[in-house]
């Protein structure tokens, strides 16, 4: 289905971000890993994604820094040649009450999860625009949706996202380039692994009883990348066991 598309995954070493790189190899796209991580972890997961049977490379690169992404997008070009498909996925979450958060989680949370995108996806833009065709893909959460009391910082930047998918779908779709918002609710990763009793009082008040697997999340990733979603741009969808509905 991806055979021959070259996929760029941010935050793509580990949790959620592993999955849609392996999901996106099971269907044969090749595979640039964008993370911050050591080279072992780095080489640890493209060594399990080649098992695959597609090309993968490892960037170190810190979505914050627009001189690294600049520099990784032009190595990612160099020994793939294009990209296809773009995954914005690279997130962190710095919890506090607002009267307790300082401007510096605010605003750390912000750059990386929301300014990241627009660095990434503004390296990768004119590459579509030549091509006439591309997929854009935000992982944003339920929290930008609905909210969430101590997340400001992280709603804000999840309701940012939503917002840039739209606007980017706007500009974009007359070149047949695609982007898209994928919503999840709670996701079974280190993101998710310190939460009070183990998740249980949460995952009690999710309609489908459990936390989602980084799996399921990668599954509809893949479809939006996938021509299935050739006619669906500027969407958000909530994949949150019936969370937010
Ligand atoms: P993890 O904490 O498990 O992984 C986050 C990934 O992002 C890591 O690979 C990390 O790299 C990378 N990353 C963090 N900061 C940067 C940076 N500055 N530059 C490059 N890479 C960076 O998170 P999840 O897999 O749980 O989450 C993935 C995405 O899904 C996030 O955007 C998150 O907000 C979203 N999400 C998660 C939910 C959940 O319940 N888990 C729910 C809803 C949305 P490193 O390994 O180097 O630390």
């Amino acid at each position: 289905m991806l055979k021959g598309k070259v996929a760029a995954v941010t935050g793509g070493q580990r949790g959620i971000g592993r999955a849609i790189c392996e999901k996106l190899a099971e269907y044969g796209a090749d595979i640039a890993i964008i993370d911050m991580c050591d080279e072992n972890a780095a080489r640890e997961t493209a060594s399990a994604i080649e098992s695959k049977g597609v090309k993968v490379r490892a960037y170190r690169c810190d979505v914050t820094d627009g001189a690294s992404v600049k520099e990784t997008f032009k190595a990612i070009l160099a020994d793939f040649g294009t990209i296809d498909i773009l995954v914005n996925n690279a997130g962190i979450t710095k919890d506090k009450l607002a009267m307790m958060m300082s401007e510096d989680d605010f605003e750390k949370v912000l750059d990386v999860n929301l300014s990241g995108a627009f660095r990434t996806s503004k390296e990768v833009i004119p590459v579509m625009l030549k091509k006439h065709s591309g997929k854009i893909i935000n992982i944003s959460s339920i929290s930008g949706i609905i909210g969430n009391a101590g997340q400001v910082n992280y709603s804000a930047s999840k309701a940012g996202l939503i917002g840039m998918t739209k606007s980017l779908a706007r500009e974009l779709a007359s070149r047949n380039i695609t982007c898209n918002a994928v919503a999840p609710g709670f996701v079974e990763t280190d993101m998710t692994k310190n939460l009070p009793d183990g998740g249980k009082t949460l995952a009690d008040s999710i309609p489908l009883r459990r936390f989602a697997k980084p799996e399921e999340i990668a599954g509809l990733v893949a479809f939006l990348a996938s021509p299935a979603a050739d006619y669906i741009t500027g969407e958000v969808i909530r994949i949150d066991g019936g969370l937010a509905m």
